[in-house]
């Protein structure tokens, strides 16, 4: 008996072709329907903050609204609050987010408040701090909640007169108030390429920064300038950080990282094995890694992997293949759970 299409709605995320990884990084594929449609019905969205339906994600310089843990290890769970909850009035930029199944969800910036706010409620910390520790639909409200706070944050000024801007499009847009301009600005994300440079074989190129904690080591990376395409990048960070040639670079995934503003756009290029010219000025350290050497990664201050929500961890994993199950292991891929509301 053939199947009952109506019992199976698509997908919303059809499966990925199969010359690409299926397992999402951290911060995407979250499970906000975005409905960017809504954004121009400012009315009705405000109509469901009026009558409490609504779910507010705070966020205060940065940081995200989260319960209060005994325990470092233990993970905390996002605290969200309702439409009519009495502190949103004081909130400096509120942004419509999408949905999650019938629910609205909106995030509220309180960064211009000296102390952060809703103590009684739980504690504002950086994601970055626990990110990799939730499940990832819960990190990635998060994460998008913070990124686009810091983007209003940072353009309350027209770029191309200096006029004030205001928010409009539910918070999708700043436009400038100055008639004769006009202006609208558009939230951004910083493409940056990062890509794990093999010789083929079983090395890898690691280093570190200079301003990185002691110990991590990781894959290459920077920013895509103008005028360059993404292989460009590839080619002209690798060349410029260690000095060697790639070839075959070839994409892999991508993953936003509003650590602030960035989209990481993940390669894989191939490079002869050689000697390492460093940039001293970005660079502290960099040679070629045996996949041994990798595993046996004392995880300590002398020399540790990138951080499990990231995909510099990602491409070191899915390069290492099925030895990465030696490492320790990451968090679990839990569902998204219902979060405290206030
Ligand atoms: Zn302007």
């Amino acid at each position: 008996m053939p199947p009952d299409p109506s019992q199976h709605p698509p997908s919303q995320h059809p499966p990925a072709p199969p010359h690409l990884p299926r397992r999402a990084n951290y911060y995407e594929s979250g499970p906000l329907d975005r409905m960017t449609h809504l954004r121009a019905d400012i009315e009705t969205l405000l109509e469901t903050i009026a009558d409490g339906a609504a779910r507010i994600v705070p966020v205060w310089q940065a940081q995200n609204l989260v319960s209060r843990s005994n325990s470092a290890d233990a993970p905390p769970d996002p605290v969200m609050l309702r439409g009519d909850h009495p502190i949103l009035p004081q909130a400096e930029h509120l942004v419509f987010l999408g949905m999650v199944e019938e629910t609205a969800h909106f995030a509220a910036d309180f960064s211009h408040l000296s102390a952060p706010p809703l103590e009684e409620a739980g504690e504002f910390r950086d994601l970055r701090a626990f990110g990799q520790i939730i499940p990832h639909g819960t990190g990635s409200i998060l994460a998008y909640a913070r990124g686009l706070m810091h983007w209003h944050r940072r353009h309350l000024f027209c770029g191309v007169c200096g006029s004030p801007t205001v928010s409009d499009r539910a918070g999708h847009v700043r436009r400038c108030t100055n008639p004769d301009c006009g202006a609208q600005h558009f939230p951004r994300t910083d493409p940056a390429v990062i890509m794990l440079v093999h010789d083929g074989a079983d090395r890898v190129i690691l280093g570190r920064q200079l301003n990185w904690p002691p110990g991590m080591h990781s894959v290459l990376a920077g920013f895509v300038e103008p005028g360059e395409s993404m292989e460009d990048a590839v080619a002209r960070e690798v060349f410029e950080e260690v000095g060697a040639r790639v070839k075959n670079v070839r994409y892999h995934s991508s993953q936003p990282w509003p650590f602030p503003a960035s989209l990481m756009i993940g390669f894989t290029a191939e490079a002869e094995v050689g000697p390492i010219t460093l940039d001293e000025t970005e660079i502290e350290s960099a040679r070629w890694y045996s996949r041994d050497e990798v595993l046996a990664s004392p995880e300590d201050l002398t020399f540790r992997l990138p951080r499990k929500d990231s995909i510099a961890r990602r491409l070191l994993e899915d390069w290492l293949g099925d030895a990465a199950a030696d490492l320790k292991p990451q968090s679990p891929n839990l569902p998204f759970p219902k979060p405290k509301v206030l």
